[in-house]
């Protein structure tokens, strides 16, 4: 994947700048903030969140599995990551989406 920088906006000190963000273990792309090193992250990829949701899943019907057979499935380190990383993702994309209605609502129709 091509790692090209982008145009971001920091919350925390109301900043716009230039960046090629990283990608985190989970596959967040985060940057830092050059004015005020506040970390800013962006919610996964469509590939990511299909591929952790078709796995969230399968994990479903793995752990029911064993119920049914009178186990109990914990689950593991890597599940444990998967689930943790979609939870991350539907709050950064429902704070994501709220910050470009406040920011839609501020600047008026038109105002991209
Ligand atoms: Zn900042």
């Amino acid at each position: 994947m091509a790692r090209t920088a982008i145009d971001v906006f920091c919350d925390t000190c109301g900043v716009t700048f230039r960046g090629v963000p990283r990608r985190t273990f989970l596959g967040f792309h985060k940057l830092e903030c050059p004015h005020c090193d506040a970390e800013v992250l962006f919610p996964l990829s469509n590939a990511y969140r299909f591929l952790y949701s078709l796995a969230a899943v399968g994990m479903g019907f793995v752990f029911f599995a064993a119920l049914a057979r009178g186990h109990f499935a914990a689950p593991g380190l890597i599940s444990t990551a998967i689930l943790v990383g979609l939870v991350k993702d539907y709050r950064l994309r429902k704070q994501l989406a709220a910050t470009n209605e406040a920011r839609r609502l501020r600047d008026g129709p038109g105002a991209g």
